[in-house]
């Protein structure tokens, strides 16, 4: 936000420092955001970095898990914006956490119960609130309420959603917690060059979607974090075989959680050769937007069920932990752009599974939905669009605040 030498009127800047949680999934929304805000963000933060003693910042905007640094903040009088890098509804349950705790519903005593309807959370069920099943219970609690903590005594919360996708929830979090909420999203289309990967990915796959026909491949991918046994790596490979659709897979070096032999089946490879591909990382947004890509089965991290959003793509959701079933949820009931794959992976209910999303009218219909909320996602971003003028908002609010 610092104003560009030699240029006149020059207008005063405001020194934000900000502050992602160091995963896949944290670091490019951060960045996104942070292009979108300052023009001359790298130069600023040269700026920051090479100077001996540091201007003081107007704030900090931080990843809603660090709250310890937060109260640092507060000590120093800074005052901080938090990002969420999840989606609104995932911040919804996250408020309704402590409640059904209190209800006895949680933790999880009866796995009868995973189906339970949640009536105030609707469509959700109480199995999509087991974030995790490693995770201790008083853990998970101490997270959650660390990060309702950082949004409610931070100035604002920033949202990595749109309100023509989330704006119920999003009324929901503005009456919740009392602090101006801004949805200004999707942050990986308003700032698509501010990206950045721990990984390298491999471009090729680009050259071999450029082969394939419209609308024809199934893109599966799950993430940076979650992983399959090999018994479901070998039931997918077999599945898609059978699918006789074209794929592309990511099979990062650490997706298969397992201490013995690890690898896609014998034979696999002549089977489906020329018709899939495999790739240990992909330019996944990139894919996405590729025009062969038809469908993507997805883990449904709030980054990846945002990217498919945005590119029309619809999806076979497989949720893993974390915020991946509420996303999923969400995916199927309430915008309709795909299914869930649910229970054992096994190979005939993959195949069929493929087939529904390319070949049966259901799948059709599906896709014509996501090409709306496609729609939707780029009119937000145009002027005057909901995103945009949230941004415009956070902006004014970062200059209101003493230099
Ligand atoms: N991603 C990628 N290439 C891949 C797989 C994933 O670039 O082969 C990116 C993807 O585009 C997304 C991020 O990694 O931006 C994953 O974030 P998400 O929230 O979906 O899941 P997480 O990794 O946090 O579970």
């Amino acid at each position: 936000m610092a104003s560009e030498a030699g240029k006149a009127p020059a207008i005063p800047g405001r020194r934000v420092l900000m502050f992602p949680l160091p995963f896949e999934g944290h670091l490019s929304p951060m960045l996104q955001l942070a292009a979108r805000l300052q023009g001359a963000f790298q130069n600023s933060l040269r700026e920051v970095l090479e100077e001996e003693e540091g201007a003081r910042p107007a704030c900090l905007v931080l990843d809603s898990n660090l709250r310890g640094m937060q109260v640092v903040a507060d000590r120093l009088g800074v005052p901080t914006l938090v990002l969420r890098t999840g989606g609104a509804a995932c911040f919804v349950a996250y408020m309704a956490f402590p409640a059904l705790c209190d209800k006895g519903l949680l933790p999880l005593q009866d796995h009868a119960q995973l189906n339970m309807p949640l009536d105030d959370l609707q469509p959700l069920q109480l199995g999509d609130m087991v974030f995790s099943t490693t995770t201790p219970h008083e853990t998970m609690s101490n997270c959650l309420e660390r990060i309702m903590e950082s949004a409610r005594y931070s100035s604002g919360v920033i949202i990595n959603t749109f309100s023509e996708l989330e704006g119920a929830d999003l009324q929901k979090i503005i009456h919740g917690l009392g602090v101006p909420v801004y949805a200004v999203g999707p942050l990986h289309k308003i700032s698509p060059s501010a990206q950045s990967s721990l990984l390298d990915a491999d471009k090729t796959c680009l050259n071999w979607l450029d082969k394939q026909e419209a609308k024809s491949v199934l893109f599966l991918s799950i993430g940076s974090l979650a992983s399959m046994t090999q018994e479901e790596l070998v039931e997918t490979a077999w599945g898609l075989a059978n699918s006789c659709m074209p794929f592309l897979w990511v099979i990062r070096p650490n997706l298969v959680q397992c201490s013995g032999k690890v690898g896609l089946p014998e034979g696999f490879e002549e089977v489906t050769r020329g018709r899939g591909m495999v790739v240990s990382w992909a330019p996944q947004q990139e894919v996405l937007g590729h025009q062969a890509v038809g469908g993507f089965w997805t883990h449904n991290g709030w980054n990846s069920t945002l990217e498919s959003i945005c590119e029309g793509v619809p999806m076979i959701c497989r949720p893993h932990f974390a915020d991946q079933m509420i996303n999923a949820r969400y995916v199927q009931e309430v915008w309709k752009v795909g299914f869930e794959l649910e229970g054992k992976l096994e190979r005939g209910k993959i195949e069929r599974s493929v087939r529904k999303l390319f070949c049966h009218e259901e799948g059709g219909e599906m896709r014509w939905r996501a090409k709306d909320l496609e729609d939707k996602a780029t009119e937000c971003m145009k002027k005057g669009g909901s995103s945009e003028t949230r941004i415009n908002l956070l902006v004014n609010f970062m200059m209101s605040l003493p230099c």
